[in-house]
């Protein structure tokens, strides 16, 4: 049961752009990824982006109020809040969310929810599309030994979550409340235990998903796990799905990582997306970020079209193009499945009339 199409794409939703973009047009992407701040308050064992040093930078507000109503102009459809840091840790967020609804852009969080507070909570539920926890075991002792954190955080995010759920049927808000785990085999015993919990406290859905090694990830530790089409848990996984509450096992994405396949040569699915650094850097992709080749410039010296029409961001595409390698891409990246869906669009077969 995945309604929200995690475990694939959702691009064939967007075909004007997508015609677009097939036409030669230089598009302005669809979805962003924006960190509102560096620092973070866990140090979860598996963090890919370790190598970004955890830096007590952020985006200020008064740039944000400029930027955030030009991209809404420029198209963009949706922001994801978080990725480098703990987006929560931002004192001025919930007006970065406000900004974005404003602007007309989808707001989305991606938290470990430790400071989601009361106070914040009214904010963000009423404004966000969604909002997802990311919770890596179904015990305090395991998750604080993952988090690299105090056992006591578990049973704050359990209590924050509650309540988002609470405040969210006492207003009929429509925000989907999601929890996500990495499947470790620290934590592979307690998948169950954390998908009744958050059944029980009225989540949305639960997303298992695998580990994938970052490039430019400090950590190796899990860089040799397989999953094996881990089909048992997936199975007692299901038992749990109901009206309200689903298990989204992704075995499709578990399957791609013991494969390490690609159905596509080259990367085709930057046009489509961003990314936004706590220091203002806008990038093609968020696994190279700090490689120059992916800068397109920095939004405290530059409007956001200057930087998408820029001579930086012409050479990054342009090498994409000619001489971009992408065997050394993070398997399973973000724009995996959109650049499936693009190089088969790119290059149809010879039947394709015979719809
Ligand atoms: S990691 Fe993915 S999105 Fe980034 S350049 Fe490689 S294929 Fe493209």
């Amino acid at each position: 049961m995945d309604k929200y199409k995690i475990d694939s794409h959702k691009l064939n939703y967007h075909p004007e752009r997508v015609g677009e973009w097939l036409k030669g047009g230089n598009i302005y992407p669809i979805y962003m990824e924006m960190s509102p701040i560096g620092a973070c308050n866990h140090r979860c064992v598996f963090c890919g982006l370790d190598f970004m040093g955890y830096k007590n930078r952020k985006l200020e507000l008064p740039m944000l109020r400029k930027l955030i109503p030009e991209l809404g102009k420029l198209g963009l459809k949706s922001i994801m809040h978080g990725g480098e840091g703990e987006p929560l840790l931002h004192k001025g967020f919930p007006e970065i969310v406000e900004l974005t609804v404003a602007g007309c852009i989808d707001a989305a969080l991606t938290s470990n929810g430790v400071l989601l507070k009361k106070d914040l909570a009214e904010t963000l539920i009423k404004h966000c599309k969604w909002v997802k926890i990311s919770i890596n075991a179904g015990t305090a002792d395991t998750y604080s030994k993952i988090h690299r954190t105090k056992p006591a955080d578990f049973d704050k995010v359990i209590a924050n979550m509650s309540y988002a759920v609470e405040l969210k049927k006492k207003h009929n808000y429509s925000c989907t409340l999601g929890m996500q785990v990495i499947l470790l085999p620290e934590n592979r015993n307690e998948i169950e235990i954390l998908a009744k919990t958050a059944k029980n406290i009225g989540m949305d859905y639960l997303v298992v998903k695998p580990y994938s090694q970052h490039t430019q990830s400090e950590t190796e530790l899990y860089k040799d796990i397989k999953y094996g089409g881990d089909t048992v848990l997936a199975d007692a996984l299901k038992r749990h799905n109901s009206n309200g509450f689903s298990v989204v096992f992704r075995l499709n994405t578990m399957k791609k990582w013991d494969e390490s396949a690609r159905s596509y040569k080259r990367c085709l699915a930057l046009p489509f997306w961003s990314y936004l650094d706590a220091g203002g850097n806008v990038w093609g992709c968020s696994v190279y970020l700090e490689d120059k080749r992916f800068l397109y410039g920095n939004v405290y010296e530059n409007s956001f079209k200057e930087i998408w029409e820029g001579e930086l961001r012409k050479n990054s595409m342009k090498m994409i193009k000619n001489s971009f390698d992408i065997s050394n891409c993070r398997i399973n990246c973000r724009m995996d499945e959109i650049n499936r869906y693009l190089w088969e669009l790119h290059n149809p077969n010879e039947h394709v009339n015979f719809i």
